[in-house]
């Protein structure tokens, strides 16, 4: 893929860019590691100063970032603002919070006495250089979300961001060093996916993180794995959304839109499936597909905007595929189904409902990346288990019920890695994130995410004679 800026609602080409040879990705590596050498001896305080004067500076170059990711990958800007400002927080969250989570641990169990020491303890230190490999959906969450914790510990970055989201890559490299993080600590390689495996194998890289589709993080996995490195994945998703009859289906339906179409239908945690109660299927289906057919689609930079353009053409073109084949097979198309008569340029989407959903449609297996729902109507409880773990994914799930006994079940029963009910599926710093199945393993954010990447040290002290 050529790595420039492309404009998805006009098409048009806007930048180019040279990617980095290997003498430029050497320098780079080199310094990484020599940063590191460094770095790993600082104390906490002194990284949550430099990542608060990061967090600084990214509030007050807000709407500036925000422009630019929504030139390049077509968001709205009133979410790229607020994804901005989700950066700042969750970078100020880990400057406070990286202490206590990587506190030396005195398990309270362990009688090392039994056994000849004296006294033990759990260390968590820094593994070393990262490379985060990254996708373009939430071009500034997602590396944040890897680079807080990772500086945090300790550790030294390395960014391959997705090849079309060039001037938002430069820009976080540029942002940690301005904050004042030595020089080497978090840097931008402006790469092809071709160049990934070099980089990850060489020995000074200690470890990855990939997140994206399912087919990047097998390859990544499977280098990682020939050269025994440690990976977290986070790949794709199809999240249910069920919904039983306990629930307030005015609000189910309101939320089941913004679930789906958030980041124009592009999240890996977007409610995919939407799996109702035969009782509320008809009310249900109705409000929903009433506020989807009503949502404004257009110019991502108009606040008026609901749904913006897909990021790619070529993903326009996925979901199309996917859609046609539906139908196809026998679908109902309750609204949508088609680009959106008013917009002649750009690759734009309308936001689309289906019924009638069968296992033999390939929509029924694989990830809808754009505004595009599928209904299914299910008899019981049993019935909604059932589907919403049909699928290759385990991301997240969504469930609308007041039942208190449903909802052990469900958190009993549901095959992902979050479960949230009576809303739709968000991530928070203090909360971990990340799938089972093949959505990927490892978590992120909270104290799981920042010890993915620490050596996590026994030290251990002979009893003194
Ligand atoms: P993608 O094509 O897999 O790209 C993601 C990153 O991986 C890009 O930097 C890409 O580089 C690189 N890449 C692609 N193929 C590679 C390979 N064979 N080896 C090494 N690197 C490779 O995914 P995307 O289209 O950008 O993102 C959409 C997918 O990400 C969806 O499936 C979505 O669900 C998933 N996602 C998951 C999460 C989560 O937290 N679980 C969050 C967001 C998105 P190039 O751009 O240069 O190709």
């Amino acid at each position: 893929m050529p790595i420039e800026t492309v404009n998805p609602a006009t098409g048009e080409t806007l930048r180019t860019f040279e990617a980095l040879g290997t003498a430029e990705i050497e320098t780079k590596l080199a310094r990484a590691e020599a940063a590191f050498r460094q770095y790993r001896t600082t104390t906490f305080g002194e990284r949550a100063e430099l990542l608060r004067r990061a967090a600084g500076l990214l509030d007050e170059e807000r709407e500036d970032i925000a422009r630019t990711m929504t030139t390049e990958m077509g968001k709205t800007l009133v979410a790229a603002r607020a994804e901005a400002a989700k950066c700042a927080k969750a970078m100020r969250w880990y400057a406070e919070h990286a202490p206590a989570l990587l506190a030396d641990e005195h398990p309270a169990e362990v009688d090392v006495k039994d056994s000849g020491g004296d006294r033990a303890y759990v260390r968590y230190r820094p593994l070393g250089v990262v490379l985060a490999v990254m996708p373009w959906n939430f071009p500034l969450w997602q590396v944040v979300r890897f680079a807080a914790p990772a500086l945090m510990a300790g550790n030294t970055g390395l960014l391959k961001h997705a090849s079309n989201v060039p001037q938002t890559a430069l820009y976080l490299g540029d942002l940690f060093r301005r904050a004042g993080f030595p020089e080497g600590c978090f840097q931008t390689l402006l790469v092809g996916s071709g160049a990934v495996e070099a980089i990850l194998r060489d020995p000074r890289v200690a470890a990855a993180t990939l997140t994206g589709s399912e087919p990047a993080g097998r390859s990544v996995a499977a280098i990682a794995g020939d050269v025994v490195k440690r990976t977290v994945l986070e790949l794709g998703g199809s999240d249910p959304y069920v919904v039983m009859p306990s629930a307030d289906i005015e609000r189910a339906a309101k939320t089941a839109v913004t679930a789906r179409v958030q980041n124009n239908g592009q999240s890996c945690i977007a409610a995919k499936r939407f799996i109702v109660h035969a009782e509320v299927y008809d009310e249900f289906a109705a409000r929903f597909t009433g506020v989807m057919a009503a949502l404004r689609v257009g110019d991502p930079m108009d606040e008026s905007t609901d749904v913006g353009p897909l990021a790619t053409e070529q993903g326009r073109a996925d979901l199309e595929e996917l859609v046609t084949d539906a139908e196809r097979l026998g679908a109902t198309t309750l609204c949508g189904g088609q680009r959106p008569t008013s917009q002649t340029a750009g690759w734009f989407y309308e936001p689309t409902v289906l019924a009638g959903i069968t296992e033999r449609m390939r929509i029924h297996q694989e990830e809808a990346f754009g505004p595009v729902a599928t209904l299914y109507k299910v008899a019981d409880l049993d019935e909604a288990v059932r589907l919403a773990n049909d699928t290759p994914f385990g991301l997240s799930s969504n469930v609308w019920t007041q039942d208190g006994a449903e909802q052990e079940r469900f958190v009993r029963d549901l095959e992902a890695g979050g479960v949230f009910f009576n809303g739709m599926t968000a991530s928070h710093p203090a909360m971990p994130f990340g799938g089972v199945k093949r959505s990927g393993y490892g978590r992120e954010l909270s104290g799981h995410g920042i010890r993915e990447f620490c050596n996590i040290t026994t030290v251990w002290h002979g009893a003194v004679s």
